[in-house]
């Protein structure tokens, strides 16, 4: 193995003992009984707790933390999340069900989302939650739906900015998008709010995804703001909450470093003063999706084949594409890397191999490994995909070949 070739960044949040890896401190071989079967999905609660308690110690005081739900909708999640964060960001009718399912107050859920049929609008009314308006069309549906229901519809306006966020993975903002109202369009737009009468909360400003540049996000996040200021002598009344994005995002390939979330709230500190001290009544927001739960899951496979093909060795899991796209790199990356793995019942070994792990389905592209040194590997041990919590099961094409779908449990 080249040694300077770059290595992925070391995956700590889950401790070792007996040279086996723990979530929420059972160890995997015994969690597996435990489900009964492989393939399976482990979140371990206290690494999301780790989050955003770190998150915490790191933003502005008075900074609200939001769930974006799309990272990961199962209900016990959210459930959980409910307990440790400040609001959920929603993007579609079944989402709210599981967000309403919980303790989390209607004033404290929003939903975003280009194309929000008329049925769930009138749910998100009825339900009081903050529509994020994505369009011109789809502030005069929810005025005609508020009408009809006799509900006042609370909403704020997302922006589509002039800028773009740098550095990131997915960009969501910034030039010609599907997403919110572009910024020259906005003084029109909160005219109509007022003529309406809806229940103007404020702006909804969300550049992109997977970032790990700090300085890219505090530019993003001071243009936001700058925006929002320029724009509140347009609205109709005071600002109630502004909500500046997210895009906080986590080492996933070899020569990925952390985010420095220390640097992001330094920044942040002096412009959100600055906002709320001309907007008394704002509360400022980000929405989070992968970098609260993202560390904190594991997918979970078994080796049920090994085999060698002219030169190289092959592990063969009953597990693959069809539950976890993102590792198998056809989730929006252009050039395949190998997630972070491990054996999780043989963490360090003297042995060690370079092997493929592939998944079961009939195609090439269920890859989940593309020559890594691991442990050397059996039938019957278990990998460990890590980096799984967000954008996992839910983003998978989980159909498939008719494979078995997977588990998911919270530890
Ligand atoms: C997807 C999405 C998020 C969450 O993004 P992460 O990268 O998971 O943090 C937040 N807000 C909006 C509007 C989104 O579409």
């Amino acid at each position: 193995m080249n040694t300077s070739s770059p290595q992925h960044t070391p995956m700590t949040q889950f401790a070792v003992a007996n040279n086996e890896l723990l979530i929420g401190g059972i160890p995997l071989s015994r969690l597996a009984q435990r489900v009964g079967s492989t393939p399976f999905y482990a979140y371990d609660r206290q690494v999301m707790a780790q989050r955003v308690h770190g998150l915490r110690q790191h933003m502005p005081p008075d900074l609200k933390i939001h769930y974006a739900m799309k990272a990961n909708p199962m209900p016990a999640v959210v459930q959980h999340m409910a307990s440790i964060v400040d609001g959920f960001d929603l993007a579609s009718a079944g989402e709210m069900k599981v967000a309403l399912d919980t303790t989390m107050p209607p004033e404290n859920i929003s939903m975003a989302g280009p194309g929000k049929r008329p049925a769930e609008l009138r749910q998100a009314i009825a339900a009081g939650i903050t529509i994020h308006i994505e369009s011109s069309h789809e502030l005069e549906t929810i005025a005609q739906l508020s009408q009809q229901t006799g509900h006042q519809a609370h909403v704020a306006v997302r922006i589509n900015p002039a800028f773009e966020l740098k550095a990131s993975g997915m960009k969501m903002g910034g030039g010609s998008k599907p997403f919110g109202i572009d910024e020259e369009l906005l003084p029109d737009a909160l005219n109509r709010i007022k003529e309406l009468e809806l229940d103007f909360k404020g702006f909804h400003i969300y550049s992109g995804s997977q970032n790990l540049k700090a300085e890219a996000i505090i530019e993003a996040q001071q243009k936001s703001i700058a925006l929002a200021m320029q724009l509140s002598k347009h609205c109709p009344n005071p600002i109630k909450k502004l909500n500046i994005g997210g895009g906080y995002g986590i080492p996933y390939f070899p020569g990925e470093a952390r985010l420095d979330t220390q640097a992001i709230g330094d920044a942040l500190a002096g412009p959100m003063a600055e906002f709320k001290s001309a907007n008394p009544e704002a509360e400022i927001i980000i929405e989070l999706g992968r970098y609260l739960v993202g560390e904190a899951g594991v997918y979970v496979c078994e080796v049920i084949d090994k085999k060698i093909s002219r030169g190289q060795t092959y592990l063969v899991a009953n597990g693959g594409l069809h539950h976890h796209l993102a590792a198998s790199g056809n989730f929006g990356q252009v050039i395949r890397k190998n997630y972070p793995i491990a054996i999780g019942n043989k963490m360090h070994s003297d042995a060690q191999e370079i092997v493929n792990i592939v998944g079961p389905l009939c195609t090439p592209l269920d890859i989940l490994a593309d020559k890594m040194l691991l442990p050397v590997a059996e039938i019957g041990d278990l990998i460990v995909v890590y980096q799984s919590g967000a954008y996992g099961y839910t983003a998978s094409p989980r159909d498939f070949l008719s494979q078995p779908k997977t588990e998911e449990v919270l530890v």
